[in-house]
């Protein structure tokens, strides 16, 4: 009998996987990975990743061993995987003792290609003897950016595979993430100790995607008339931060016709199930949902992702639009923010445990995150800059398509500001824009002649503004960092340092005009 030789990289993807060629660099990592040499990957979402370590686990001798957080989808992958004949399983504690040694047997006999194994076991002694007693193929490191305490998804267990070098010297590691901001990419390199690796960076660019953020006014109004004017029959995934707006949108959109399912993780996990396989099979299905759904999850014809509230992030709100339009075609990324959820989220990070340096970071993704949103410029070209890429205006985001008008705001800066100012050197008050709008307006409601406001020198000399373009200046300043939410719970608003060169008209400051746009789409619904 002949020696078979082995199955090189090409026969395998064609045999088992049915593609015919390696996309973008996975031919030059996959051939780094089958010769033995530790590979760093940074592609964004849908490009292709898993195939990156596949393919070497199955051609290289033993067993590739894949670490990854989402414990939840390793059942998927190994069904998948199955499908094909891939030998495939995992280990996690959702499996009893029987399933486990099942398994384990497997891998020690080398019957298996790919073990997946939840980073938690691994930072465990018995499991890396365990591993020891068979053959390993590679080491796959997935969403390597878990690794990065800077990043907005730290999990302490990974900080324990920076050993597998020193145990494994001889098995390849290769490290994967779709989050790839520079910082992030340092760390990775330096916490896995891929310093001697191999570093392939993909585009983040998904041109095929249209970015647009607008203001939000009746939100649910404004995500109606984005579905029903252009996305009626697709598929589409809805973030919310909260269970009880996930529950309530929903509602309103299920009861306006839409096949609308909450899904988080306050919901029974069999329901939960359930409806991520409706979302999968079935045409049409709109998933509102907190940001546990969708890690992971590989439907190529979501056609829009929208945001009800303010990500966290630029790098959480890159991940899930990137759920988006994964098969190449025309897809939506919409984002609809207000005033209120940059007073939430301040305050959110002002009461969130942990030390100032963790508060100070928060801070920072968000910063980044409303730079993106009240950017003039366009949206594609701060995003990929944020990740350290360099591009020229796309002609496919919202600031491209109609170019916002800018108008010069110091005047309105100016009269918010002082009237901050008089209050708090005056009166020792503070207060949240609600109340600072109705002063410069003019309004005499129960509290403003409670508290004798008309009184104040800067009573009524916004009235060249309305209520939204006043909610308007409010939330650039505070994007802008010349208003600060102060710390004290209820959102009152304080000035910072760099609004003293506003007020002493050194520091013009440009506003960006949309309130006609969140007014036109919240009629067109109506
Ligand atoms: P990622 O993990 O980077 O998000 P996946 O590995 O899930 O991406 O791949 C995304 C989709 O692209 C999957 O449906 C996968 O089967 C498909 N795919 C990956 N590589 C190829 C290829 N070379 N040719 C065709 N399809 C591919
Ligand atoms: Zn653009």
């Amino acid at each position: 009998m002949a020696v078979a030789t082995p199955e090189t990289a090409v026969e395998a993807l064609q045999r088992v996987f049915g593609y015919e060629t390696f996309r973008g660099d996975q031919a030059a990592i996959i051939q780094n990975v089958i010769d033995g040499g530790d590979t760093v990957v940074l592609m964004p979402t849908g490009g292709g990743k898993s195939l990156c370590y596949q393919i070497p686990s199955l051609v290289r001798r033993g067993t590739g061993i894949v670490i990854s957080p989402l414990i939840a989808l390793m059942q998927d992958q190994v069904d998948a995987l199955t499908a094909v004949g891939v030998r495939a399983a995992f280990l996690n504690s959702t499996q009893d003792a029987a399933e486990r040694a099942r398994v384990e047997n497997a891998y020690l006999g080398g019957q298996l290609d790919l073990l997946y194994v939840a980073p938690e076991r691994l930072s465990n002694e018995a499991t890396k003897r365990f591993l020891a007693r068979g053959e390993i193929a590679l080491f796959a490191i997935d969403e390597a950016h878990c690794v990065s305490q800077w990043g907005h998804d730290f999990r302490p267990d990974y900080l324990a595979l920076s050993e597998l070098a020193e145990r494994w010297p001889d098995a390849p590691r290769i490290a994967l993430t779709a989050t790839a901001t520079e910082a992030t990419h340092a760390e990775i390199t330096e916490r896995l100790g891929m310093q001697q690796a191999k570093h392939f960076v993909a585009s983040f660019d998904r041109p095929n995607i249209r970015y647009r953020i607008e203001n939000k006014g009746e939100v649910r109004k404004q995500l109606l008339s984005l579905i029903k004017g252009e996305h009626p029959t697709d598929s589409g995934i809805v973030y919310a931060l909260s269970r009880n707006t996930v529950e309530k949108t929903a509602q309103f959109l299920a009861d306006n016709g839409l096949k609308a399912l909450p899904y988080h993780a306050g919901l029974d996990s069999r329901l939960r199930a359930a409806t991520q396989s409706r979302f999968l099979r079935e045409d049409g299905i709109i998933i509102v949902a907190t940001i546990a759904f969708g890690m992971g999850i590989d439907k190529p014809d979501v056609r829009f992702v929208a945001h009800v509230d303010l990500p966290k992030s630029v790098e959480g709100y890159y991940q899930e639009t990137g759920r988006a339009g994964r098969d190449g075609l025309p897809s939506t990324a919409w984002l609809a923010y207000g005033l209120q959820d940059v007073v939430q989220q301040r305050r959110m990070i002002d009461e969130s445990p942990g030390d100032l340096a963790h508060r100070r970071r928060l801070s920072a993704h968000l910063d980044a995150m409303l730079a993106l949103c009240e950017t003039v410029h366009c949206r594609r070209v701060n995003l990929l800059g944020y990740f350290g890429q360099e591009s020229t205006p796309c002609g496919n985001c919202d600031t491209c398509l109609e170019p916002p008008e800018s108008w010069d705001g110091t005047v309105a800066a100016q009269k918010l500001l002082s009237t901050v100012v008089r209050l708090q050197r005056e009166r020792n008050q503070r207060f949240g824009a609600g109340q600072l709008i109705d002063i410069l307006r003019g309004k005499v409601t129960d509290r403003v002649t409670q508290l004798n406001h008309q009184s104040l020198s800067t009573w009524g000399i916004g009235q060249d503004l309305s209520d939204q373009q006043w909610r308007g200046v409010v939330r650039q300043l505070l994007a802008q960092g010349l208003l600060a939410v102060n710390d004290d719970g209820y959102g009152t608003l304080v000035i910072t340092e760099a609004s003293g060169e506003v007020l002493a008209g050194r520091h013009p400051v440009s506003m960006r005009r949309e309130a006609e746009r969140a007014a036109r789409s919240v009629r067109s619904s109506g």
